[in-house]
Formats: C-alpha cells, structure tokens, sequence
C-alpha cells in the first residue's frame, strides 16, 4: 500500500479550507456533482475527435446513493475518470486544478461546442454595452431559431479546492477511479490532513466513484441527514438543478400492495430510479418555449412570493461578457422592502451551478427590488466559489444588467402606463431615493423613471411630460412639497401659479424635495419651489413697483420682523399673490418642508437647520395699506397684527404655531 503525504502548503490550505472557507457545509454535495458533471463534459469533448470513444451524450450519468446504515455517501459519474497519476496530481495536491488546466490547454472547448446543441434557440448581440443592449431586449422575445447555443463543454471546476470541501462533512474519503483508456482502477482514500493512500484495484468501467463517510453528529451538526433522500433531493434541486446531465437516485416509494381490499389497503415499498435534477435551466430555454405561468411558479418558488411578477426580464448578452440573466419584478414591495432587513442581490450561477445565493454586485441600491438571477460562463472563480476573484466581470455584468432594467422600465412607462403606475406605486420612493444619494450621480440613469403627481389631472407625471406641457412663457418647473395635494392646492403661492395657467407638481413624500434638489435642472430648466423661491410670475412693471414699494418701506418692514423676533429672517411685500393677505416664504438652501422633514429624523432635535422664513404681505390685499397707516402712530396694533399674520402663515403652510394661546388671546383682543 502506498502512503503519502499531502504537499506540506496542501496541509494547512486543507486545514483552513475544511474550517473555514465554505459557509454552508452542505455546498460539498454541489462540489462533487460539479465535478462528477466536469468529467463527463471532458470525455464528450474526446468523444467529438477522438472515435475510440464511444459515448453518446445521452449515455452520461451521475448517480448519488445514500446507506443509512454505513453512513456512506457515494457520488458516481461515468466520465473521464483518472488514471493513477492523475489522482495523485489533482488529489494529492491541493488548489491544484485539472479542470483549469484542461481550459487552458482547450481553450476554444466552450467554442467548438457551442454550434452543437440547439436547445436555446435564441441570440442575441449584446455586450456591456447599452445600444446593442437595447436590441437584444426585442430580440429576446422574438427567439431566432438559428441561434445561440449552450457551450456543451463549460468545465466548471477552476481552482482546484472544492473536492476537498468533502472534509467538512466526512472522515474517510474514498475515491475509486478509472480513466477511459485504462483497464485498471485506483483506489484513493484519505482520513485528511495526514495523508492519503493509493492503490490499483479493479473497477469495472470508466469513471469516478466517491465514497463519503460521513462524520457522527455532534449537538451542533446533523450530518446524518445528508442521508435522507428528501435532503439530498433538496439539495441537488437548490444548488445542481441545472446541471445538464442527468442526476439519479433510486429512491424509495410506497404504493398499495396487489390484492388488499380498498377499504383495508396494505402498503410495500418498492426502489425506483428517479432523476433529481431538471437538467435545461428556465432561463436556458428560449422565451417562446416558456409560458408566462411557467416563469410565475418559478419565481414564486424560488424566490418566495405568492404574487406572480409584475413584469420578467430575460437577458442574454454575448461578446465582452456571457451571460443569461432572469430578472423579475415583483408586483409589490416586500413587508420588509424599506428597511434594514432586506437585503438586494441576484442568484449567481457558473454554468449552471448556484454560486452565491445573494450576489449584492449585480444590483445597484436603487434597483434593488428585482428579484432574479444572473448565469454566467466565465466568471473566474476564487477558493470557495462564494467569493468571486475578478469582480471586474461581475461589474461589467452588472452594468449591463443594470441598463437592461432601466430600459424595461422605461418601455413600461411608455407602453403599459396603468402597470407602470403600479410598480412605481412600490418601488418609486426607492428611485427618489436613488436620485438623492451619491450625490445626485444616476441622474442619467433616474430622471425619466420617476414621476409626481401634479396639477394636471392631479396623476402621476414623469418631468418628460411637464416640460412637453409647460408655457412658453414658463421659465421652471414649478413644484410644491406638502403633505396632502387638497392643502398644497389652497397654498397662496399655488393658487397664484395656478390662476397662471402653469402646472404645479405635488411632493408628497419626504425624500422627494431632496431629490429634486439633487437632480438641480432637467432638459435644461430648472426647478422652483413656489412656497420658497421668488415667484417669476410678475410682470416687469409690477416687478418694478414690488421693488420700489419695498425700498420705501424697508423701516416698518423691519419693525415688522422684529416684532416676531429672530425666528423670522425677514418681511417682504410681494404682488404675486392672488386672494390672500400673507403667506410664509423661506431663502436659502433649505426649504420649510425640508426642515420639517429633518426635524422628524430621530435625534435631531437639538441642532436640527432650520429654513430661513420669510413673511410676504400680499400688496394688492387692503391689509397692506392698513399696516402702513399703522406703522409710527400705532406701533404696538401693528406688532399685534404682523404677529397674527405671521401665525396665520405658519398655519396655512403646515407649521405649528409655538405660541398659540398668545395668538387666540390677541384674535380674541381684536373682537372686543
Ligand atoms: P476543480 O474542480 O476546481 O478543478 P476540485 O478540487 O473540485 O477542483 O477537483 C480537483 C481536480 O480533480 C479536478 O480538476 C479534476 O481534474 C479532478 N476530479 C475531481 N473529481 C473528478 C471526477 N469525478 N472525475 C474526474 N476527475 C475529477
Ligand atoms: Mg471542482
């Protein structure tokens, strides 16, 4: 018998990986198959030059087997096999992989094959990059049947660590192998990290057979049930599925035995072979061949919701990078969308095979209520597969998938409006407040998803459709911030814009100010808060005499804030406004309603900013006149009215009034 011993830096990766690289223990399943599914890839990939191999495609299998009693676990495949040498090579030393070798010396493998099988009748160009992009999202429904292909041979093994994954789970390995050409078996076998044994021994066909004993439970650890069937058969479903060939049990059912009355049936089990795996992924197959139920209950399956989506996206992109993505939207938010808890990402698959359950990479912030998964042929995998090594084609797959959903979202906006409606009624607070954060920098990407509610028909409006309306006199895009449209309606400001004939968008969600500030201008106009900013509605001439009325004016405008004292930066005399004496106004950066919705935010109270007020006296109200004749003969009435006005205005924009019992008593004072 020979024994050896691992490769010294072998033992301590061994040790490590064993302990700590893989999360879930259960992922050596997922290994095993993917290399059992390797091996068989490579001997087809022979079988295609080389006659001696007899093969067809159909004639691969993969096999798992279970013994409760042995506490044995056994992965069979028919492919390739290894000679003596090979084993040694690929198992006796670690990180060392066969695979990645076999790639690099058959590095058109993926392309020679990919003519080959014409299950996914669909191709599209469409790299990272957006124009072509776009196409493709036509192309995709359409399902050219002369089409793109699944490279048959896509070897996933890559680095050469995940056979040994099977440390985590088992004692004893045993590792019976025998190479195509090869008459005689090896035996392999190790108890890891002390070494490992190699022998002939007879076998009788080509292939792998792996024997895992697996280790006694511990208070913490189940490893017996890696035995029961329904596990095993839940495992290939979550992590193999898609492996393209196919995986058998025999499994164990239980049907009426022959001859028992119906009423006082008897029962026997009996082994039947079943295929565990489904073999061509969903987003494989050409979306022809896909009905929409059929997309629905596999959404609703895999990723947990009990509302078919609102809208599937299917990408497939070639060139710079190859992938298929499956993206849903789904009809409402989750209970736990906005906050903490939810968290974004896209399922990642190699070739078929799950890679990370979440892949936060693959979706930006904003677009993070899409559901779905991303499978890709050549992502270069580090150590474990649950972290990626060359993130530079994670980032380009995300770009493009990226583009992909803002290009859907659009098309719905514009073709299915009642269903655009619908999603932003979900998903929209999430757009605002992609729009907001990093410094306003997916503008690009944003401002045409979002839309408000505006004075038009009182209905959702994106900023395309406002500025196609606006005047031609109409320098800005006029918005109001408030809590409900029937309020902001009655604002002074609103009504004198409205009695101009211009459009007036609602905000009625806290970040939605934020966000337009951060958006600045669209198509070239500017945004203007009619509650904040100077209205442009007056003429010249009233301009003019707005200007002049305040110059001359400028010492009872003065007593005037004083008498309400520092909270109030200023008073002016305005003629924008239509029917009411006064209303409140603010300068500077910050608007009433963003300190309104600052001050709301835990643990701001203390230095929470305030909005800079201002107090406007509508000039063509009779009250005007009557605080000038007041001011220097009655100056106390004068302090007394402009402070009621002042309250008047706080209420009327939604602010309380700090110091409401002194204003009833001095409204009170005037009755009498
Ligand atoms: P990887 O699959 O990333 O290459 P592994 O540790 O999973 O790394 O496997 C190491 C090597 O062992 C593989 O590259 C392959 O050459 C060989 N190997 C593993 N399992 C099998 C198998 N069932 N049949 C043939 N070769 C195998
Ligand atoms: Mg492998």
């Amino acid at each position: 018998m020979a024994r050896k011993q691992f490769k010294t830096e072998s033992k301590k990766l061994l040790d490590m990986m064993i302990n700590s690289i893989y999360t879930h223990k259960e992922v050596f399943l997922r290994e095993l198959i993917s290399n059992a599914s390797d091996a068989c890839d490579k001997l087809h990939f022979r079988s295609l030059t080389d006659d001696r191999v007899k093969l067809n495609r159909d004639d691969y299998e993969i096999r798992i087997e279970a013994d409760k009693e042995g506490r044995t676990i056994t992965i069979s495949d028919n492919g390739c096999g290894m000679t003596a040498e090979e084993l040694e090579k690929n198992l006796g030393t670690i990180a060392k992989s066969g695979s990645y070798e076999f790639k690099q010396e058959h590095p058109d493998s993926d392309e020679i094959f990919r003519d080959e099988k014409a299950e996914d009748a669909e191709k599209t160009e469409a790299g990272a990059d957006g124009a072509q992009e776009e196409a493709a999202a036509d192309a995709d429904e359409k399902g050219d049947a002369e089409a793109a292909r699944t490279p048959q041979v896509d070897v996933i093994g890559q680095f050469g660590v995940g056979f040994y994954s099977a440390f985590m789970v088992s004692d004893c390995i045993t590792v019976v192998s025998r190479a195509y050409d090869e008459q005689q078996g090896t035996v392999w076998q190790s108890r890891g990290v002390e070494g490992y044994t190699i022998d002939p021994c007879e076998k009788e066909s080509n292939g792998t057979t792996i024997t895992l004993h697996l280790k006694a439970d511990t208070p913490d650890e189940n490893y017996s049930e890696f035995l029961d069937e329904w596990k095993i058969r839940e495992l290939v479903k979550k992590y193999s599925d898609y492996i393209h060939y196919p995986i058998r049990m025999m499994v164990t059912r239980s049907r009426k035995k022959e001859g028992t009355p119906d009423d006082k049936p008897e029962y026997e089990e009996y082994k039947e072979d079943e295929t565990l795996n489904s073999m061509i992924p969903i987003w494989k197959k050409a979306t022809s061949e896909v009905t929409d139920e059929e997309y629905a209950q596999f959404y609703e399956s895999k990723f947990y919701d009990y509302e078919a989506p609102l809208k599937v996206i299917r990408q497939k992109s070639e060139g710079t990078s190859e992938f298929v993505a499956l993206l849903f939207i789904p009809s409402r938010a989750p209970y736990n969308y906005y906050s903490r808890e939810y968290e974004k990402g896209l399922q990642l698959y190699s070739s078929g095979v799950l890679i990370m359950d979440k892949c936060k990479d693959l979706l930006p912030d904003y677009f993070s209520f899409v559901r779905g998964l991303v499978d890709s042929s050549d992502l270069s995998l580090n150590l474990s597969r649950e972290f990626l090594q060359h993130d530079r084609q994670l980032r380009v797959i995300a770009r493009a998938v990226e583009k992909k959903i803002g290009a859907e979202l659009k098309k719905m906006q514009a073709d299915d409006r009642e269903k655009y409606e619908k999603f932003f009624d979900a998903f929209g607070t999430q757009l605002k407040y992609g729009l907001y954060t990093d410094f306003g920098s997916h503008k690009e990407a944003l401002q045409d998803l979002v839309m408000w509610k505006s004075s038009h028909e009182e209905k959702p409006v994106t900023l395309k459709e406002y500025v196609s309306r606006m005047k031609e006199d109409q320098k800005s895009i006029y918005y109001v911030p408030g809590e409900s449209i029937d309020a902001m309606k009655r604002l002074p400001q609103v009504e004198a814009v409205l009695a101009k004939g211009f459009e007036v968008l609602y905000l009625t969600e806290d970040v939605d100010e934020f966000a337009i500030k951060m958006l600045r201008e669209y198509d070239g106009k500017t945004f203007l808060n009619v509650t904040q900013d100077e209205l442009d509605l007056a003429t010249d001439e009233e301009k003019e005499a707005a200007k002049t009325e305040n110059e001359s004016s400028a010492d009872l405008l003065k007593f005037m804030q004083e008498s309400v004292g520092s909270e109030l930066k200023s008073v002016r005399f305005t003629n924008t406004l239509t029917g009411h004496p006064a209303c409140l106004a603010s300068e500077g950066e910050l608007s009433v309603n963003m300190e309104k919705t600052l001050n709301k935010m835990p643990g701001s109270e203390a230095d929470a900013p305030k909005a800079e007020l201002v107090l406007e006296i509508n000039l063509k109200h009779p009250i005007a006149d009557r605080l000038k004749a007041l001011y220097g003969k009655d100056d106390d009435t004068l302090a007394k009215y402009t402070r009621i006005l002042y309250a008047q205005a706080r209420l009327i924009s939604g602010l309380s009034v700090g110091n409401a019992a002194e204003i009833g008593d001095l409204v009170c004072q005037l009755m009498l």
